[in-house]
């Protein structure tokens, strides 16, 4: 049973999707204005995990998840440069697909481009328009959230409200632009020298809630099973996604709402406007690896904020190295065949916790715990020399299966797996080798021993007309 704390109800929920199946999840993605940081890709990677819990409970999941790529700092940067909008956020776009691939998160199943999709906002304003929850005001359309009445439900910020006030006071020296008097804009008249498209109320360019709502709907219908963000993006953007969406399709938007915490240096939020932030590039540079950056970006619990230095970057970098040089030695071992009862209960005992600290609303570092503690017990098996071979089989079948969602490690894994067959059979070749020249030289006690040896090790050696072949038992 998988439970999952949800924003809405403020408690912890069993969650499965409403049709018993599919998840519809929509996922708040990047502005592609700049390299994003690794505060921004803690949530990618914090998405990529539920989606592959998700899939690993058996899912299917369909993940949406929107490329802001018109919005005000899109245009200024590329205002900057002397580049045609789309040029300029394509780079990014590719950017940031590349550190996605870098830290081996699976794709979403639609990316879309707020610019590929402005018929359908425009479609979802001109409704909130006719219902009469919008208004026009010199060519700017704003969401009248004194006609929502459930505006607030999930952040708690009730309109008119002090509350509300102190909230967007908070925002306005935020990232995000503060929306006029608590009503936000849907569609913003055109600028001289902006891009913009038309409307019926002339030139502009959408408000950036309205695309998470539009996109959603187009590609997951009116109710998602859920939708996640960052907490910074809980208020205003995810209240007034809510406020368009159920005032536009008279359905309920979301059943669950994920909110993963910020990642932070020196106790601040890493940002851009702070200067305080790495890029994964910047950390590539400094001689750190994928794997142990996500394993890095995966040592807290979702809903606690994760404080970024080096020195924990490099504790991770040293856990990752520790782990890959024991799968690099795990094929070159000489293992007895069959196993061991330490190890298998081992195992049982590892599946177990992982798969009850992931079902506790995403307990990572719990799931973590679980595989390290399967290695040290291994570790210990192989230096007081109890390993055998199905044990070993075993321990690489449980970490390619924990990997599947945790992400790090399977490519050593998958290593270890092919060291191990190929290494094993080329000894035994050699051995079959030297028996059959012992028997050329009619040193049958030679040949007789490494029979028994390699029997003893599970295999079965016969002499056909066509040479000797061998098979396990
Ligand atoms: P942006 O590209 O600025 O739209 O941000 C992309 C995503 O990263 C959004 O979901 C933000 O909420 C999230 N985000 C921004 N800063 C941080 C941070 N320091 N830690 C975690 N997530 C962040
Ligand atoms: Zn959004």
């Amino acid at each position: 049973m998988f439970r999952l704390y949800n924003t809405l109800t403020r408690k912890e929920e069993e969650f499965q999707p409403a049709d018993g199946h599919t998840v519809k999840l929509y996922t708040c993605g990047p502005t592609v204005y700049d390299y994003a940081h690794i505060g921004n890709l803690r949530t990618f990677v914090f998405y990529d995990i539920l989606c592959r819990w998700l899939r690993y409970l058996g899912y299917e999941v369909r993940q949406v998840m929107n490329i802001t790529d018109v919005d005000d700092k899109t245009i200024q940067r590329s205002r900057q440069e002397g580049v045609a909008l789309a040029e300029y956020t394509r780079r990014y776009e590719q950017f940031f697909f590349e550190d996605l691939a870098t830290l081996n998160v699976e794709p979403a199943w639609k990316y879309p481009r707020a610019t590929e999709h402005i018929p359908q906002m425009l479609q979802m304003v001109q409704g909130l328009v006719e219902k009469g929850y919008a208004y026009v005001s010199q060519g700017n359309v704003y969401f009248d959230i004194s006609k929502f009445p459930h505006y607030g439900r999930l952040s708690g910020v009730r309109p008119d409200s002090q509350a509300r006030d102190s909230a967007f006071g908070r925002l306005q020296g935020d990232e995000y632009e503060r929306e006029e008097a608590g009503d936000f804009a849907l569609w913003k008249a055109a600028k001289p020298g902006e891009p913009s498209w038309d409307s019926p109320w002339g030139p502009g360019r959408p408000g950036w809630h309205i695309e998470c709502s539009a996109m959603a709907y187009t590609y997951l219908g009116a109710t998602l099973d859920i939708h996640v963000g960052a907490v910074d993006l809980l208020f205003p953007h995810h209240e007034n996604e809510i406020a368009q969406s159920e005032a536009f399709t008279g359905e309920p938007f979301c059943r669950f709402w994920v909110h993963p915490e910020h990642l932070l240096v020196n106790g601040q939020k890493m940002s851009k406007s702070l200067g305080n932030f790495f890029t994964l590039r910047d950390l590539l540079d400094q001689g750190f690896r994928p794997p142990a950056i996500r394993h890095q970006l995966l040592t807290a619990h979702y809903r606690k904020q994760l404080n970024f230095t080096l020195e924990s970057l490099r504790q991770s970098e040293s856990t990752i190295s520790h782990l890959f040089a024991f799968l690099q030695r795990l094929p070159q071992l000489q293992c007895e065949p069959g196993r061991t009862q330490a190890a298998t209960t081992a195992l049982e005992e590892a599946h177990a916790h992982f798969v009850a600290a992931l079902n506790d609303d995403l307990n990572v570092p719990g799931a973590m715990a679980a595989v390290f503690e399967a290695v040290n017990r291994f570790n210990q098996l192989v230096s007081t020399g109890r390993l055998k071979d199905a044990d070993r089989a075993a321990l690489l079948d449980f970490l390619a299966d924990a990997d599947r969602v945790l992400g790090f490690m399977g490519e050593e894994v998958e290593k270890a797996r092919a060291g191990q067959a190929p290494d094993l059979d080329s000894e035994i070749e050699a051995l079959i080798a030297e028996r059959n020249q012992a028997r050329a030289n009619k040193d049958f006690a030679r040949a007789d021993a490494i029979r028994d040896q390699l029997r003893a090790r599970g295999i079965i050696l016969e002499d056909t007309p066509a040479g000797t072949v061998w098979r396990r038992v």
